[in-house]
């Protein structure tokens, strides 16, 4: 059973990653719309059977994180004198490379149940290609038998005191170039079991792996959908206008329980429409007093955190304005710099239009501004299955 025994994970995250290219190191990368190191932690984290989550970091205060060393190896020591100074240290150790941002938590509960049964045990899966080993000259000198080979995967598992130990003793005689923890406890002279890996959880090294993963999460995300939004605001007393964000002098004000910005709350109610969601109206009743004057930004925030809740992404949004004034042309810039300000998305996802009722009806008039907008969001078909974050 996996709950039986305290487990802990720690999540390598202070490489610097230099074969994956220029940039921030790989994984505080985006993959998908989240980093790579979110990605790799949440199944750790979410996970029944593990009771702490330890991150060997470079000062990112993430999760109990602990400061990384100058060695991959370094780091993971770290991790475990952290949680060797802990309360209660536990008996399993998981040690979880975060480039390997798809680990699964059937591959997790493997883990801690071979940990249990051998006290050191790693994932593998087998090798496909055949391998060579090759020497200084270039010249093959032997072709190993496959059968014997496997791709050597984390979540690396040990009992919690032997790798310690192990750790321990590998700084002491100066050794600090093992590249993975199950070298090390070979060195310590344990044994070392094998359990079935997931070809999935692959590592994330080079641009190349980013962008075919990024294009494998993007045809994952099929369920595109669209919804409108519709919003007016009639004129009264005041001296400016906020208007998608902008806030435009003119001689009049909206009479509105928030700041009466029409662009953003037609925006907002596409965004949850496309959700199937309810609308602005429910979700921020007019009848409480806490909105009041709000910012309206704050609703569009919230609308683009609910499809990223859904592990979704916001593929376009477009809002007509409908005035005789003011004269939109000149704002269309500043409402879209404004628009990809507030949600993240690039200005080349945002359209902002405008038109007149030929001085018909309310806005003809001038009574007041009307405005229309419509959200394009692509969701995982099934949501449940890329629900993550939260916390134990
Ligand atoms: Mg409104």
């Amino acid at each position: 059973m996996t709950t039986s025994k305290r487990a802990a994970a720690i999540i390598v995250a202070a490489g610097r990653g230099l074969r994956a290219g220029a940039g921030a190191p790989k994984q505080y990368r985006s993959l998908g719309g989240r980093s790579v190191l979110s990605r790799a932690m949440a199944p750790f984290c979410n996970h029944e059977g593990i009771v702490a989550v330890h991150q060997a970091t470079e000062g990112l205060a993430y999760r109990a994180p602990v400061d990384g060393g100058a060695t991959r190896q370094a780091s993971v020591r770290a991790g475990l004198e952290a949680l060797a100074a802990g309360p209660e240290r536990p008996d399993v150790v998981l040690i979880h490379d975060a480039a390997r941002a798809f680990v699964t938590p059937a591959v997790i509960s493997r883990a801690i149940d071979a940990a249990q049964a051998s006290g050191a045990a790693i994932p593998v899966v087998p090798v496909a290609d055949t391998i060579k080993l090759v020497g200084e000259s270039g010249a093959v000198e032997a072709t190993p038998s496959r059968a014997h080979l496997r791709i050597a995967q984390t979540p690396q598992a040990f009992a919690f005191e032997a790798i310690l130990d192990a750790h321990r003793r590998a700084a002491q005689d100066g050794r600090d170039d093992f590249t993975d923890d199950s070298a090390l406890a070979e060195w310590a002279g344990l044994t070392v079991a094998t359990f079935e890996g997931d070809v999935a959880n692959m590592k994330l090294t080079t641009p190349e792996d980013f962008a075919r993963e990024e294009a494998r999460l993007g045809a994952a995300l099929g369920d595109i959908r669209t919804g409108t939004g519709y919003d007016v605001h009639a004129f009264g007393d005041g001296d400016h206008l906020m208007l998608c964000g902008v806030r435009v002098p003119f001689n009049r004000g909206f009479l509105a329980h928030s700041d009466g910005d029409v662009g953003l709350h037609a925006i907002v109610d596409a965004i949850l429409g496309a959700l199937a969601d309810g609308d602005i109206g429910s979700h921020f009743p007019p009848s409480d007093p806490k909105w009041k004057g709000a910012a309206s930004d704050q609703f569009l925030v919230y609308a683009v955190d609910l499809v990223k809740q859904r592990g979704g992404r916001i593929a376009h949004l477009e809002v007509t304005m409908i005035c005789e004034a003011p004269k939109i042309g000149p704002l269309r810039e500043s409402m879209r710099n404004r628009i990809a300000e507030i949600t993240g998305l690039p200005l080349s996802r945002i359209a902002v239009k405008a038109t007149t009722s030929e001085r018909l009806g309310f806005t003809g008039r001038q009574e007041g501004i009307a405005a229309t907008a419509s959200a394009t969001i692509r969701l995982p078909w099934d949501d449940n299955a890329l629900l993550s974050g939260g916390s134990k």
